[in-house]
């Protein structure tokens, strides 16, 4: 099988914050990771090829120079190659444009099975992503994936809902999204991090080499505006109502009857 994982390099969030003059997230000095979802779609795909050795595990990201670090971890978990898309003419792409961009770089990755992403990004939060991939590419897709099996040229999903699952067989190629529940990732070897640094490849794509519309890319291309960026203010504290049923229930309908909200 050939399988491509979707990677985001992504600001670890738990330390993020937003400059209140610009409304843009304050990246230095912030540590990056790879985005937590996607470690779990790349633990699926090395789990299939542990189970096949002839699986080739294609990682794919587009970001920054950067991003190669997170290519390397991924290499260094076991993925067999790297791409890095990144180019100037990239910058800017809101997430219908980042889509198109990577679905047309899949494109040029002859005969793939299947298509892994993470759920959600922890920075953009949007969980648009893989889908559009999958709608660009004309392929059935997946979200939600908490198990996967290969069943010959099928994938047998179970996608999770809030309070059940449906098993759902599709055929490949497809697009499938993983959320943390599919598996426990794996860590980097010291092997395979020496390998990720000296054996193995991060091949980097530019604009001239993905075979995209400029007027479909980065700014221009991206239908989404970002109205305004803004960190919610802090709630007060919450009150604690103590003593009976009766009477806490009469001093919660009273309270919300002073705030007018019955
Ligand atoms: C108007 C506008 C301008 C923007 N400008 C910039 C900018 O200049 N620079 C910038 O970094 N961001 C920019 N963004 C944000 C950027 O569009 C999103 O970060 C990106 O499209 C991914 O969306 P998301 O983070 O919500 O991912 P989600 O849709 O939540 O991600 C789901 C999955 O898709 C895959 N995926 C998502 N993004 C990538 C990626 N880049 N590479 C590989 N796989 C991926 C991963 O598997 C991920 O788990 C901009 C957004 C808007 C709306």
């Amino acid at each position: 099988m050939k399988i491509i994982v979707c990677i985001k390099q992504v600001p670890d969030t738990t330390e993020v914050k937003l400059d209140p003059k610009t409304g843009r997230l304050i990246r230095d000095g912030v540590p990056s990771i790879i985005n937590p979802d996607d470690k779990n779609s790349l633990e699926a795909a090395l789990q299939i090829k542990d189970n096949d050795p002839d699986t080739r595990v294609i990682v794919v990201s587009m970001g920054p120079p950067q991003a190669d670090i997170a290519l390397r971890e991924a290499l260094a978990m076991g993925a067999d190659e790297a791409i890095l898309i990144s180019g100037r003419e990239f910058g800017g792409s809101d997430t219908w444009a980042t889509s198109y961009i990577i679905a047309s770089a899949i494109k040029k990755i002859p005969d793939y099975d299947l298509i892994l992403c993470g759920r959600q990004a922890i920075d953009g939060d949007t969980a648009q992503v893989g889908p559009q991939i999958a709608e660009q590419l004309g392929i059935p897709q997946v979200t939600y994936a908490q198990k996967i099996e290969v069943n010959g040229d099928t994938i047998i999903v179970q996608r999770q809902y809030e309070d059940f699952y449906q098993n759902i067989e599709v055929k490949m190629p497809c697009l499938i999204t993983a959320i943390k529940e599919l598996n426990e990732p794996r860590y980097m070897t010291p092997g395979g991090i020496a390998d990720a640094y000296s054996v193995k490849n991060v091949t980097v794509w530019g604009f001239a080499d993905v075979p995209v519309d400029p007027e479909k890319i980065g700014l221009k291309g991206s239908p989404t505006n970002v109205y305004r960026t803004f960190s919610p203010e802090a709630k007060g504290m919450g009150r604690i109502l103590d003593g009976s049923d009766r009477n806490t229930v009469k001093e919660l309908l009273s309270e919300l009857d002073n705030k007018h909200l019955l």
